[in-house]
Order: structure tokens, then C-alpha cells, then sequence
């Protein structure tokens, strides 16, 4: 019996859910949670069916990469969710998606402007592109952990996707869905004229109060 089968759950109802909402084809992106309390982490592993995997499929790493538990490698991308956790005590999951409207700006390598409320609630800033590097490379993971910095929730990876981070996967999950929605409707918008972006000052706002609203999250 492995440990931590609701935690396995989540991560992978959470894979299967950016699968069949589109941010992903195939085997691609990631999901993972830091393991509440614990210096543990789970991951999706590494190559493998989101439909037909099992929750004992999950890697179970801790915060150095050594595997726990799991009989399959890790996602490749995990020194990417490592790093983060490492430098992150605020964030709890970590979701990473091929999205085609946010990868559409990290091939452009432009940032995803906050134009609309939920954006500035929920992300609370412009989405970056960081530098690019190689899929799967300590390089990539160094250059995205240093360009989240000590609040950021969501980065462009450059010609390959995106990665969001939460207080838990519910969060992270969301601000996926925001900053791909946020990317689709800045190109629809730019066909129709210039965009307006939201003040720094009104982004401030409607994040800082969109935290205290406490019945959403
Ligand atoms: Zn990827």
C-alpha cells in the first residue's frame, strides 16, 4: 500500500483535468503537490498515459530528488518542481501545460499583458517569458526558479510552455486556466485594435482585495 493515496488522487485527478481541458496533448506537462508538512514531493512520472495511469504511478521524491517511493521515473520536469519548492515555502503545487494560446506568446516571447479583472486577481501580474534552455535541464529549471523570483504565479518557459504555481492545486490549476484565457483573448483583442492593459495600480487592487474575499479562491 503506498502512502499518501488522497494527496496521489488529487495529482492525478488534476493531470487528467489539463489533459481533457486541452493545455496538454499526449503525455506532455507536469502536475505536482509539495507533501503537506513533510519534505516530500509528488510528481507525475515521466512519459506516461494520464487516462490509464494509477495513483501508485505517482513519484514520490524528496526535496533533493531522491525517489521515496515509485517504480517509474519522475517527470522530467522535475528539477524544475523541486526548485521551486525549494525557494518557494508559500507554494504547495505546481502545474505545467503546453497551452496553445500562452505558448503562442512564449514563441513570440512576449509578455501576457493583464487585461482583464480575474487576471489581475487571480496571477497579479504580467506573465514573463523566461530565457530559453532545454526541456528537462537543470539550465531551464535554474533560469524559471530565478525569474519566479519570491511571488510570481506564473512563467513562460520560451518556445515551449507554461508553468503556474499555487497554495495548493486548486490555485494552481486556476491560474493555468487564467493566463490561457488571458492569452486568447489579448491576440483576439490585438486583431481588433490596440490593447489596453490594466493600470499598475488597479492590478494592486483587485488582487489585494480579490484575497480577502474569502469565499473565493
Ligand atoms: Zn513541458
Amino acid at each position: 500500500m503506498v502512502q499518501y493515496l488522497e494527496e496521489r488522487q488529487a495529482v492525478l485527478n488534476c493531470a487528467r483535468e489539463i489533459y481533457s481541458s486541452g493545455m496538454v496533448t499526449g503525455t506532455w506537462g507536469n502536475v505536482s503537490i509539495r507533501v503537506t508538512g513533510k519534505k516530500l514531493m509528488l510528481i507525475t512520472p515521466s512519459g506516461m498515459d494520464y487516462q490509464t495511469l494509477e495513483p501508485e504511478d505517482l513519484v514520490l521524491l524528496d526535496l533533493n530528488g531522491q525517489i521515496v517511493e515509485g517504480k517509474y521515473q519522475p517527470s522530467i520536469e522535475a528539477g524544475l518542481h523541486l526548485g521551486i519548492y525549494q525557494q518557494r515555502p508559500d507554494i504547495n503545487a505546481v502545474v505545467h501545460v503546453h497551452s496553445p494560446y500562452a505558448v503562442a506568446f512564449a514563441v513570440a516571447r512576449k509578455n501576457i499583458p493583464v487585461i482583464l479583472e480575474e487576471t489581475a486577481q487571480v496571477v497579479g501580474h504580467e506573465v514573463e517569458v523566461a530565457r530559453y534552455a532545454h526541456c528537462g535541464s537543470q539550465q531551464l529549471a535554474d533560469i524559471a526558479v530565478q525569474a519566479l523570483g519570491d511571488k510570481k504565479k506564473a512563467l513562460l518557459l520560451a518556445n515551449h510552455g507554461l508553468i503556474t504555481l499555487g497554495e495548493d492545486l486548486t490555485e494552481a490549476l486556476k491560474v493555468s486556466y487564467i493566463v490561457e484565457k488571458t492569452a486568447m483573448i489579448s491576440i483576439y483583442a490585438s486583431t481588433l485594435g490596440t490593447i489596453h492593459s490594466l493600470s499598475p495600480e488597479d492590478v494592486s487592487f483587485l488582487n489585494q482585495s480579490f484575497k480577502n474575499y474569502g469565499q473565493e479562491k
